[in-house]
């Protein structure tokens, strides 16, 4: 990864250490010249600089998918709320930081925002996809859903998890649950793991 974007990406706000991040990025710029790259949970956009990197080498894109108001644990009281993301209307809002981080670092010639929720996006989508990476909200729902983005995965193609923790202790459940979820349907094979980053790949035909 060249080296102005991987201090881009390790100065973003966010929350993806850069060994993960690059973890990220090799795994993704290995299939990237097969088709667009999706990320669902882009927030400020540090894993997606990590992704369009990847997009960018291989001459594909990035779809960046976010609401941009923030997950549970980033409202105003909660633990990882940052008042810098509070909006003039006193919500959350990520997407000027996003916009911003995505600019700064060159990239939006490589990265497709869409402001919406995972559900809203999922309903309308039919185009074939080298690269999933599932890094949203942590509820039980939420996880669910964004695992059925896989439906849309080339064979070959790859399916990244954040924040799975095989130690309850270490975090919440929903993540490490589709990474079981997923390995389970005999449909993926793990190709790659860096601390709570996993990567599976696509096995089956059945598109
Ligand atoms: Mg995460």
């Amino acid at each position: 990864m060249e080296d102005r974007l991987r201090r881009a990406a390790a100065d973003a706000v966010g929350f993806m250490p850069e060994d993960e991040g690059l973890a990220l990025h090799d795994s993704a710029a290995a299939v990237a010249a097969r088709g667009p790259l999706l990320e669902i949970g882009s927030y400020c956009g540090k894993s997606t600089i990590y992704l369009a990197a990847a997009a960018r080498e291989a001459g594909s894109v990035v779809y960046a998918i976010d609401h941009h108001r923030g997950s549970e644990e980033h409202q105003p009281g909660e633990a990882y709320f940052d008042e810098r993301l509070l909006g003039p209307d006193g919500r959350v809002d990520t997407f000027p930081m996003f916009r911003a981080t995505i600019e700064a670092a060159g990239l939006d010639d490589v990265v497709i925002p869409i402001v919406a929720r995972s559900e809203v996006a999922l309903r309308g989508w039919s185009q074939p996809l080298a690269f999933v990476f599932i890094d949203g909200s942590h509820s039980a729902a939420a996880a669910r859903v964004d695992l059925q983005w896989s439906d849309h995965l080339e064979p070959g193609g790859r399916l990244a998890i954040h924040d799975v923790f095989p130690d309850p202790a270490d975090g919440g459940r929903p993540p490490f649950e589709i990474y079981e979820s997923a390995l389970a349907s005999g449909r993926f094979t793990e190709v790659a793991a860096r601390g709570s980053l996993r990567v599976l790949e696509r096995v089956d035909d059945f598109l």
